[in-house]
């Protein structure tokens, strides 16, 4: 390829970026916010407004930091040199259900980071490959030519829409996440819009950052799920970030979501049937206020069913789909995407036709990942579907896989290897593993 652009300098742009400067003599990054790593490593590490959910709480799962690795070797010494935690689940993540704590594992490991200072470390990385570059500008469309996308027009300044720029390109790689305006732009060149899947779970996301003194913890993370006294479940989070903070998310369904405000923030870790929660409420320093942020609904856009599709064009990241957060699995799909579009350009497929084997195989990644996530989903008795085939007993089947990964060490491991995407969800199905779940569920009722 001569020239690549991909849309959104993000997580999945930039693993995107990272792939295609493989197979082209030059790939742009075309951002709206102004990124461009300025200076010293502090500048261009902030939040900011094109990635809102950039304040909440975010952990790198060990399936997405081993792909990050390989894509960028030593991308997670880095992280950690730096300041990030690497949490080892077997020693460091604290599970508790209901207040008790779950039987400790040989760990998977996970990252533990502030957003921001990930990304940071991402397009540091990515931008001193030579033959990348950023370009600070909005998207507004495609061109289209013959049955292919030929490039994308973008605007330079935000005011002024007749400041448009046509930028040649082989192969468009749409990562502006969740929000992306791709239907719109596939309806102005006259192809079908794909199919959007929607699953409504009603999310509330609370996140704040502490100080502590020093010594005064038992976990590096830890994680509380309960359920209230009518029945609401709820989750909270912490672990240790960059700069020595730390960093702690509280999250409910429907109108159990958390509240806006310091003191309703700390009554909550107050309570919770957790003790590392509730120490943090007593030994720990607010810095600043809580952050709140609303997830309604998981979506996913089915490229992989439509019939007509142009040429030179895919998707990636949050395009395809997006999940319940509390499973944190965005930032690890996107590298898996990434895998995708590596094995699609190795495959040597001409770029004159759709990227149909692309699609395909992200498609199975997004089947995956959605399954793992909106199975726990439709347990939540406010979400209400769609219920996929056989729900009841693939239902019942996780329950006691879940009950089992209290007690028994084995299985806990198992689903760990799950819900950090180091295997397929399928694999908890297996006849061995149900035997296993069944005998330890009887053990804990003996
Ligand atoms: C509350 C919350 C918590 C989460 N926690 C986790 C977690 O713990 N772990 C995890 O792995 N994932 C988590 N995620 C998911 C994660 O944030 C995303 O999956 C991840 O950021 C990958 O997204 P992306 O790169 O596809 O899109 P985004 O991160 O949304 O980025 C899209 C990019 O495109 C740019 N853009 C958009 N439109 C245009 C345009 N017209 N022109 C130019 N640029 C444009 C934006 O500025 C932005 O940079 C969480 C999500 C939420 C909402």
């Amino acid at each position: 390829m001569r020239r690549a652009v991909v849309l959104g300098g993000s997580i999945a742009g930039l693993l995107a970026a990272r792939v295609l400067s493989d197979h082209a003599d030059e790939v742009l990054v075309l951002e709206r916010d102004d990124v461009a790593p300025r200076g010293g490593f502090g500048s261009g590490q902030g939040p900011r407004p094109g990635v809102p959910q950039g304040k909440q709480m975010h952990a790198l799962l060990d399936g997405g930091r081993r792909r990050i690795d390989e894509w960028l070797p030593g991308f997670a010494t880095d992280l950690i040199a730096d300041g990030a935690a690497l949490a080892d689940t077997g020693r460091d993540l604290h599970t508790y259900v209901g207040g008790r704590r779950k039987v400790l594992v040989d760990g998977v490991e996970m990252i533990s980071a502030t957003r921001p200072f990930l990304e940071a470390h991402l397009r540091r990385r990515v931008l001193s490959l030579g033959n990348l570059h950023l370009v600070h500008g909005r998207v507004r469309g495609l061109t289209f030519e013959g049955g292919r996308v030929s490039g994308v027009r973008y605007t330079r300044t935000f005011t002024d829409a007749r400041d448009e720029v046509v930028l040649d390109s082989d192969l468009v790689v749409d990562a502006t996440g969740r929000g992306s305006r791709i239907d719109n732009w596939l309806k102005e060149g006259g192809w079908p819009e794909p199919e959007t899947r929607s699953m409504r779970v009603d999310l509330g996301y609370t996140t704040a950052l502490f100080r502590r003194p020093e010594g005064r913890h038992d976990a590096t993370l830890a994680q509380s799920l309960s359920t209230t006294p009518d029945g609401r479940l709820r989750l909270s989070t912490l672990g240790r970030v960059e700069g020595d903070q730390w960093i702690v998310l509280i999250a409910g369904y429907a109108d159990d979501r958390p509240g806006r405000g310091s003191d309703e923030f700390l009554l909550r870790c107050k309570q919770d049937p957790a003790a590392a929660f509730r120490q943090l409420a007593e030994d720990g320093e607010l810095i600043g206020e809580p952050v709140s942020y609303g997830h309604p609904e998981n979506r996913r856009r089915d490229f992989h069913l439509l019939d007509r599709f142009p040429a030179g064009l895919v998707a990636t990241g949050d395009v395809l789909a997006s999940f319940n957060p509390i499973y944190g699995q965005g930032m690890s799909s996107a590298a898996m995407h990434a895998s995708c579009l590596a094995a699609y350009l190795k495959s040597g497929q001409s770029l004159r036709d759709p990227a149909w084997s692309y699609f395909k195989d992200a498609g199975a990644v997004v089947d995956d990942v959605w399954q793992t996530s909106t199975r726990n989903d439709l347990r939540l008795p406010h979400v209400t579907g769609p219920r996929p085939r056989g729900f009841k007993v693939v239902s019942r089947i996780s329950d006691l896989v879940d009950r089992a990964s209290m007690t028994d060490p084995v299985i806990h491991r198992r689903c760990l290897e799950v819900t950090q995407m180091l295997t397929p969800a399928k694999t908890l199905m297996r006849p061995g593993t149900l035997l296993r779940a069944a005998w330890a569920v009887r053990r804990q009722a003996a």
